[in-house]
């Protein structure tokens, strides 16, 4: 079967060919999706760091801020998670080998390197969530060892949506425990971008995110 031509995207000025998942029209994601009052944003870890100049860049991580921008005005409820890692944090290493988990050092509390990126348009409201605070443990996911879970409760909130960096690590490990914790919960895929080391890895987490139950969506079905 020959797939058909992705559709061509000019957002960022130039002509980029939207990431082509065969699998998005099949579950009928094509269809608006209404963002209701009891709905949550998720944006998982748009720090400097992440983004190209940074420590621990993802390729092109930051074009998914005027699509993350585009999204948090639908939202009553807006978190942000942050990597907020002290300076002895056990995932860094001097000579790192990413793909054992260790990492360059990054996101240092307070360090410029762990600030949002400048153009995100972070809301009045918006929640802050700080993760992987201890030295002895990594954290990819927002929820873990936060008080997310928590403020979704509190707020309401049964759908999540989830967006951000990087998509094979800490938004795979945030998706998979909203999952866990009982939200119903849709990965925004053009919003996201991963690591892809070893190559494949964006893939494969898209697979398993989406076999624990998550649903995919591009940011333009919401209404
Ligand atoms: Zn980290």
């Amino acid at each position: 079967m020959v797939c058909p031509p992705a559709p061509l995207d000019r957002r960022w000025g130039k002509t980029y060919h939207h990431f082509f998942n065969p699998n998005w029209t099949e579950n009928g994601r094509s269809n608006p999706v209404r963002i209701r009052s009891r709905d949550g944003l998720i944006v998982v870890d748009i720090q400097k760091d992440f983004c190209p100049g940074g420590s621990l860049s993802v390729d092109r991580g930051d074009r998914v801020v005027p699509v993350i921008n585009r999204l948090i005005p639908k939202f009553s409820h807006v978190f942000l998670s942050r990597d907020w890692h002290p300076p002895n944090h056990c995932s860094f290493s001097h000579s790192p080998k990413f793909v054992d988990k260790s990492w360059p050092v990054h996101c240092v509390a307070g360090s410029p390197g762990a600030e949002f990126h400048p153009l995100l348009s972070i809301p009045e409201l918006a929640i802050v969530i700080d993760k992987g605070v201890d030295p002895n443990r990594e954290a990819y996911s927002a929820f873990e060892e936060t008080n997310l879970a928590k403020f979704l409760r509190d707020r309401g909130i049964d759908r999540i949506f989830v967006a951000g960096l990087a998509t094979d690590y800490c938004v795979k490990s945030t998706v998979l425990d909203a999952l866990n914790q009982g939200f119903e919960t849709f990965l925004v895929q053009d919003a996201c971008r991963g690591v892809d080391n070893p190559p494949g890895s964006v893939d494969k987490a898209i697979e398993e995110m989406k076999e624990s139950g998550a649903s995919p969506v591009r940011s333009e079905v919401f209404e």
